[in-house]
């Protein structure tokens, strides 16, 4: 009989060009060999050149589906990427907590998707309070961006001081580079309460859509196969590396990364 494969309940937004968003998660995670569990958080109106709008999933919603999923199959990872209103922040924030009463080592991965690509703000005030009231507390790694992480921690043009601020003894950061274009290449960093670990990539011609969301979903697929976090973001972003390498046009903005 096939092995199961460990499942990563995954809150993400479905992009319609299949580039970012919940394809990505479902491709990256199948890629280590995880199982998604998709729970659709928000619909997005977007091209390879931006985001136009979101409409959010009611709460009652993505409720009614994690609780259903959950109370059936035991994921081994969490990731959480585009929340896209303050209603789906607090319902997945209580959902990990009862989750984790009875597995309390229950990785969590959260790629806090604040901004498109393009530009296009996806995350009001009201909503960062809530993230960083409910969610940051119970999360595992967060993969920031420098101006995600500067967002985040509320710190102006500081992201060292901004990853800084965000961790603590349960919660990592990675601050990803690719966004400081003032470095040749791209600069990584992990912040854990007892390192900081950092690496440099060579930086690709073009731009990319999904990226992010294939790096933490990497992530959080080889978490759920018991892999430790600094192990994980390691071979992710090398994986991540690979996918971009050989990625493709399917518009005329950002280009896909290969993930089959
Ligand atoms: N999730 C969704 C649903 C998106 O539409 C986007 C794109 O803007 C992202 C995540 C973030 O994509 P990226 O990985 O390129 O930052």
């Amino acid at each position: 009989m096939t092995p199961r494969p460990p499942v990563v309940l995954t809150f993400s937004g479905l992009d319609p060009t299949g580039g970012a968003g919940i394809q990505a998660d479902i491709t990256s995670q199948s890629l280590v060999n995880s199982h998604c569990c998709p729970v659709i958080t928000s619909y997005t109106t977007q091209d390879t050149h931006n985001v136009y709008a979101v409409q959010p999933i009611s709460g009652n919603i993505i409720e009614e589906s994690a609780r259903c999923l959950v109370r059936d199959i035991r994921p081994q990872a969490i990731k959480i990427g585009l929340l896209g209103s303050v209603d789906a922040t607090r319902v997945v924030a209580t959902l990990i907590r009862d989750i984790r009463i009875d597995c309390p080592n229950l990785p969590v991965i959260f790629d806090p998707v604040l901004a498109a690509g393009g530009g296009t703000n996806l995350s009001s005030d009201q909503l960062l309070d809530e993230i960083r009231e409910q969610l940051l507390p119970l999360c595992t790694l967060i993969t920031p961006n420098t101006y995600e992480a500067c967002r985040l921690a509320n710190i102006d043009n500081n992201p060292q001081a901004a990853a800084e601020q965000l961790t603590t003894q349960s919660l990592s950061v990675l601050l990803t580079g690719t966004h400081d274009t003032s470095t040749e290449r791209v600069h990584n960093r992990l912040f854990s309460h007892a390192s900081e670990t950092e690496w440099h990539w060579p930086r690709l011609d073009g731009e990319f859509h999904g990226s992010g969301c294939t790096l933490a979903s990497l992530i959080a697929g080889l978490m759920a196969h018991g892999m430790p976090l600094a192990e994980a973001v390691e071979q992710a972003q090398s994986r991540t590396m690979d996918c971009l390498a050989a990625s493709y046009p399917i518009g005329q903005g950002q280009r896909i990364p290969q993930r089959l």
